[in-house]
């Protein structure tokens, strides 16, 4: 399984999801903790999904994401697909 690499900006070192917390079904809060024992910064950080790319296949009535503006969709196509997708199965 890929997974999106947090990157400690203080050492470089890899950065770990100690704990997350839902708060809204857009929106997550998570504490990361550098895993260098030299450094062991920690901060917190959010992952919100912002606007719609393509619409799902299998539409909830309850989900209502704006439609990203033409400029992004395009930008979101052109971007290339890479390995660096986020792991967020850990996250509770
Ligand atoms: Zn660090």
């Amino acid at each position: 399984m890929s997974v999106y690499k947090l990157v400690c900006p203080h050492c470089h070192g890899k950065m770990r999801i100690r704990t997350s917390d839902g708060v809204h079904i857009f929106l997550r809060v998570a504490y990361l903790q550098c895993v260098h024992e030299g450094c062991g910064w920690a901060c917190r950080a959010q992952f919100e999904m912002t606007h719609e790319l393509s619409p799902s296949g299998m539409p909830n009535p309850a989900i209502d994401l704006p439609l990203a503006p033409k400029a992004l969709r395009l930008e979101a196509r052109r971007r290339p697909t890479t390995d660096h997708q986020m792991d967020l199965t850990g996250l509770e």
